[in-house]
């Protein structure tokens, strides 16, 4: 009943016409695919990449997104920007936001409820380190970046969210399918104790970390996995193999 969605998330790649090209190669190729189909260029990227996918099954969303209107917040975007361009989802709170630009999870909810106020669908992204791994945290580390992240919120079937194990990222380390879906159970758990079994039930759990042709298929048949975030493997053609698992 939850709607598998698939997500590429391109990073700091890709200049201008390195993203149209990529477009172009991938639109034909993820066509038909039955995954809800999102591409994550840089900012830049965004507007071209809007246009191209009009008429496609892609959706484009943005790498972060500021949770105020305009101001003075140097080198920032807002919600209200992506909006008016036609970006349909953005990703919020990714590890390397975190640990690299100091994303809290009070600015992971900020985000998340503006991005629903405006119409665009929040990925929020979660997951633990090797050492909180290794030291049998995990759990507590991921229901604590969903209840901080995502409290308050209206319509939490509208969210999607990310679990990434930090130690999985762009490491050719993939959980295992049974570590993945326990901690997409536990994202689940925490939104059922907040918003209802129901609720929960609707919201679409992506695994991300090292998601590629050869594995995506098995993680996708378990049960509390709805879906990929996929940064390495999203920049080839063979992404479309990802979307058409
Ligand atoms: P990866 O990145 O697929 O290259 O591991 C995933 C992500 O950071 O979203």
């Amino acid at each position: 009943m939850r709607k598998p969605i698939i997500a590429g998330n391109w990073k700091m790649n890709n200049d201008i016409s390195e993203t149209e090209t990529l477009i172009n190669m991938l639109l034909p190729l993820v066509a038909g695919a039955a995954a809800e189909v999102v591409f994550c260029p840089t900012y830049l990227g965004l507007q071209k990449a809007v246009e191209m996918t009009k008429d496609s099954n892609v959706g484009i969303g943005a790498q972060n997104m500021h949770f105020e209107k305009n101001g003075a917040f140097t080198g920032e975007i807002s919600g209200e920007m992506l909006t008016a361009i036609g970006v349909k989802y953005a990703i919020i709170g990714h590890s390397e936001r975190r640990q690299t630009f100091n994303e809290t999870d009070e600015a992971v909810n900020k985000k998340a409820i503006k991005a629903l106020s405006l119409g665009i669908i929040p990925i929020v992204c979660c997951g633990e380190t090797l050492a909180e791994r290794e030291s049998g945290k995990a759990k507590a580390k991921v229901v604590g970046q969903i209840e901080a992240g995502l409290k308050n919120i209206d319509d939490i079937s509208k969210v999607v969210v990310a679990y990434e194990p930090i130690w999985a990222i762009g490491t050719g380390k993939t959980a295992s399918k049974e570590e993945a879906n326990e901690a997409c159970g536990w994202v689940r758990e925490t939104i059922a104790k907040m918003y209802g079994q129901d609720a929960a039930d609707k919201v679409r759990i992506q695994y991300g970390g090292s998601v590629n042709p050869g594995n995506v298929k098995e993680l996708m048949a378990m049960d509390n996995i709805d879906g990929a975030l996929v940064g390495g493997a999203s920049l080839k053609p063979t992404f479309s193999e990802i979307v058409k698992f």
